[in-house]
């Protein structure tokens, strides 16, 4: 029996865990959870939840918080409490100091896409108004950069095309690179439902995961393909449809730029990206890439998802190109059941992405070099803006450790843990001479830091997160802060402790900021969130309740743009001495670096990352199920217990990211998409052997 108080107060808010953005009902006993519901009336979940959000809200209050500002000169001090206002002057004048000895961008910032909205905004603006620079980066550099990259060239805008809901309208879902049943349960469970009614289903995944087969759901093909072959299998689908006829010729001529077109037509074509040229590269046989691509090319309404499988990849912006082609190619574009859905990974990668996170845009995706952008933005901030674009996340660490980067606000990222090659980012760290985390504890990041500033839980303050379906839901304040101030204010106070007030009074006044900045915000206020519940963007002048389906006779950038993707292998190739490939990804209990959920009781259902390798693997090994094994890859070494299963293909194995110790990310390597830098997390050529308990 579950003995729980009566709530005494509630308000609504949305799930800070993944890109669905379930609506919740918060209740509350005094400044205590009691209770969270699945809000009935939520757009994204309809009265359903997982998991994650209905029970791992824990770690809001978990004694492991950090409530009170510290510092500390050197790393190998101790960490000394100081009041808000010491840390404040502290960091401000260790910025200003290392700005003048180093110059204007030897300083920069990283925002989580964990946080709101409106942090988000404010971190870049602080980056760009008071450090006077561009080095503002957001952690969907590392995970959905190549989506904003390849829909902005194909499509014109950095974002999935259609709700949720849309869903229920397609007639054949392709899922690709996503596990949708653990990253993002509510919507896979949505999809399932209309996969049960009679949806055809395609699973382009190295790993037979559970969409594969399952209770009352089985793909009609599995693509199990090679990790880092997406762009291959892509490309050879699209040679079916092209030499079999089974184009949208109507709709090509109608929406799609034809030169480009031309010119992909006669690419794709070309017998070496046949299914049976690419077999032997793929490892996928011809006939089931021949079939799914008449499924999904004639099977009526076909729906693409697609997660960090896709991205996460040398090739991921290529991929997502791809993965465009053939939407467009097929008329799969522009109306509801159809369309190309990124599966964000975090709450709110794709409001993070909108807020202008990223070095070389500002909010809105307008490029940082475009003098009438700058000159609004420069106008309503009053400053004068640079228009060179700054650096990105693995830029920073190569600048850090080439001596030029020497100071970093990290707000809610713990990059230690999540970017690839710990030792490298390690490497980075230690040669900066001021690192501030803002988080809630004192995560793996932190013990590189010099300063640490409390920062603040969904529960702890108000603004909005946009889930993947570009949905703005509101975040409501339901207890203060423990630590004093809401990240928001944290941020406004150290901007102005650097000589740059930034005088709002509350998040609603930094969104109606952003609404006046931004053209596909400017119907968006809190007031009509409020009253319809979310918005979707673009929400303007000429959609005043928001856009649920995008592209509806025609593409944000006018003409739909075909562009040539060209597989190229990655440079992550399996030697004697690394015979296996590695890819990684998520369970249904944890998320992420773990930092909430390892924090609540889902740890019971999974309390340490493991290795997946296929029997024959395991066999060739001497390794049974539950054993410790070594993994080694060119970059570094780590162990965990092995779980032999089907599930992998052989030369293939597979490990998640929740828990620090298991070192995931010790093992891969600094290779990134070619677009964007997305480091290359699917594939790491590694070895695997047991090993004797650690
Ligand atoms: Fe939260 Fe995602 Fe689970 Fe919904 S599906 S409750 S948003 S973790």
């Amino acid at each position: 029996v579950i003995r729980i108080g009566q709530p005494e107060h509630s308000a609504i808010t949305t799930c800070a865990y993944c890109g669905v953005g379930c609506g919740f009902k918060a209740e509350m006993k005094g400044n205590t959870v009691v209770r969270m519901t699945p809000w009935k009336d939520g757009q994204a979940n309809e009265g359903h939840s997982c998991i994650k959000g209905r029970f791992a809200w824990g770690y809001a209050t978990h004694k492991d918080r950090i409530t009170k500002p510290m510092i500390r000169k050197s790393i190998s001090d101790p960490w000394r409490e100081v009041s808000w206002e010491e840390a404040f002057a502290y960091t401000a004048s260790e910025f200003r100091r290392i700005q003048a000895k180093y110059g204007r961008d030897s300083v920069g910032g990283i925002v989580s896409s964990r946080c709101t909205n409106e942090e988000g905004y404010l971190v870049q603006k602080l980056v760009r108004a008071a450090f006077g620079n561009n080095n503002v980066d957001t952690c969907a550099r590392v995970c959905h950069s190549p989506t904003g990259y390849g829909l902005g060239q194909t499509f014109g805008t950095s974002a999935g095309t259609q709700t949720f809901k849309s869903v229920e309208q397609s007639d054949v879902i392709l899922v690709i690179g996503a596990n949708p049943t653990d990253g993002h349960p509510v919507f896979g469970s949505r999809m399932k439902k209309r996969l049960r009614e009679g949806a055809r289903l395609i699973v382009i995944d190295p790993r037979r995961i559970d969409m594969v087969k399952s209770p009352h759901v089985k793909a009609d093909f599995h693509l199990q393909l090679k990790p880092g072959t997406n762009v291959a299998v892509l490309t050879a689908l699209a040679h079916v449809i092209v030499t079999e006829g089974l184009l949208a010729d109507e709709y090509i001529a109608e929406r799609c730029d034809p030169k480009a077109f031309g010119e992909w037509k006669a690419f794709v074509a070309r017998a070496d990206n046949s299914p049976e040229a690419m077999a032997d590269t793929t490892g996928v046989p011809a006939e089931l890439v021949r079939g799914a691509a008449r499924l999904y090319a004639t099977g009526g309404n076909a729906a693409i998802y697609y997660g960090l499988g896709v991205t996460e990849h040398s090739q991921g912006s290529t991929a997502v190109m791809a993965i465009a082609n053939l939407a467009m190619a097929t008329g799969n574009v522009g109306r509801e059941g159809v369309g190309v859905n990124p599966l964000r990974g975090q709450n709110n990668v794709q409001g993070s992405c909108d807020m202008g996170s990223f070095p070389h845009e500002l909010p809105g995706y307008r490029h940082i070099s475009d003098s009438t952008t700058r000159a609004l933005f420069e106008d309503a901030w009053g400053v004068t803006l640079n228009p060179e674009p700054g650096l990105r996340i693995p830029n920073m660490f190569e600048a850090a450790i080439g001596g030029s980067f020497k100071a970093l606000y990290c707000e809610g990222e713990d990059i230690v843990q999540s970017d690839p090659n710990t030792q490298h980012v390690a490497e980075a760290l230690m040669s900066m001479e001021c690192i501030v985390v803002q988080d809630l504890f004192l995560n793996e990041t932190a013990k590189y830091a010099h300063v640490f500033l409390p920062g603040s839980s969904f529960l702890e303050k108000d603004g909005t997160f946009t889930n993947a379906e570009r949905r703005i839901s509101r975040v409501r304040k339901v207890m203060p802060p423990l630590g004093g101030y809401s990240d928001w204010e944290v941020t406004c106070k150290l901007a102005e402790a650097l000589g740059y007030p930034m005088p709002y009074r509350n998040p609603e006044e930094i969104m109606d900021e952003i609404a006046r900045l931004t053209p596909t915000f400017h119907g968006v206020s809190y007031r009509k969130i409020d009253e319809l519940g979310s918005v979707q963007w673009p929400c303007n002048e000429s959609a005043p309740e928001g856009t649920p389906t995008m592209h509806i006779g025609g593409f944000v950038r006018g003409k739909g743009r075909f562009i040539i993707t060209q597989y190229i292998g990655t440079d992550e190739k399996v030697t004697r001495m690394y015979p296996l490939l590695l890819t990684t990804g998520r369970i249904l209990s944890q998320y992420n670096v773990g930092a909430q959920t390892r924090r609540t009781d889902n740890n019971q259902w999974h309390e340490e990352d493991r290795l997946e390798i296929h029997p024959h693997d395991a066999e060739d090994r001497g390794i049974n199920d539950g054993d410790w094994v070594g993994i080694k890859s060119r970059a570094g070494e780590t162990v965990l217990r092995a779980v032999v299963s089907e599930r992998m293909q052989p030369g293939v194995v597979y490990t998640t990211f929740h828990f620090p110790e298991s070192g995931a990310n010790v093992i891969t390597t600094d290779n990134s998409d070619w677009a964007t830098n997305c480091p290359e997390y699917k594939v790491t050529a590694v070895q695997v052997m047991p090993v004797t308990q650690p």
